[in-house]
């Protein structure tokens, strides 16, 4: 039984023991009237729960409780939901931004030319898309592009939350200003601050440029490069150039 399922199973409980104690006339004096509403009707869920109150153990659970999400404006739009795709035990999770117009139709992150880079920087760590975790600060594609709102990510951010402590990386790699703002510091400066270990939810985290900033200046690739030979020392990977002779 998971976490989630123990906990309603308790409330459960709970409330068949209050209400056997009421039919009894044994009526609680403490209870408020909202707690006797509930005992009356049970839990009514006319809006879907937040990301705060997952309880699974599973990114497949995560996945069905944000189900067809419309908790904030960025449903309106969008065609699919970008969850992540990643093996649930990766020791590396790339957060980015939010999906792009090819990651809102093919509902994957990274798909895009950005995503290609994204490919090839990770291949160059030595790794392969399939052994890192992939998702985004938001899920949903923001119309035109734009920067996800405050409503927006704090709305979504605990999705992310939940997909992070699942999983457990060994590193959280930042990808660009959005990520790094959500999850270090609201002033954090990408050309300022990148390249410096942080952390979130006790894990290391390392901001650098995202792959879209380096499609348009191909120059910044040496400082990308410096920061993933810290996240590579980090995991004790090997440069494979290194080993080409
Ligand atoms: S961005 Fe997140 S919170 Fe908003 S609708 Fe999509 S999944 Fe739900």
């Amino acid at each position: 039984m998971s976490l989630g399922e123990e906990v309603a199973d308790l409330v459960g409980q709970i409330r068949r023991q209050l209400i056997n104690s009421q039919e009894i006339g044994l009526d609680a004096p403490f209870l408020s009237s909202n707690t006797r509403n509930y005992l009356r009707t049970g839990p009514q869920m006319d809006v879907a729960p937040s990301g705060e109150d997952f309880y699974g153990s599973s990114l497949k659970e995560l996945e069905d409780f944000v189900g067809n999400c419309d908790r904030c404006k960025l449903s309106k739009e969008r065609k699919n939901i970008v969850f992540g795709e990643g093996p649930s035990d990766a020791r590396l999770v790339f957060v980015g931004e939010a999906p792009g117009m090819e990651e809102d139709v093919a509902g994957r992150p990274f798909v895009g030319r950005a995503g290609r880079l994204l490919t090839g920087i990770i291949k160059a760590m030595g790794l392969t898309r399939e052994e890192v975790y992939i998702c985004n600060i938001v899920k949903c594609r923001p119309p035109g592009n734009r920067d996800p709102e405050r409503d927006e990510v704090v709305t979504c951010l605990p999705f992310l939350k939940a997909q992070i402590s699942l999983i457990r990386p060994e590193i959280i790699c930042a990808l660009g200003r959005v990520p790094a703002q959500s999850l270090v510091d609201k002033d954090f400066r990408i050309t300022r601050d990148r390249g410096q270990w942080h952390h979130f939810l006790g894990i290391a985290l390392m901001p650098t440029y995202h792959p879209a900033y380096l499609l348009r200046y191909p120059q910044a690739k040496r400082q990308v490069w410096e920061d993933m030979q810290k996240i590579m020392k980090e995991l004790r990977l090997k440069d494979p150039r290194e080993s080409r002779d």
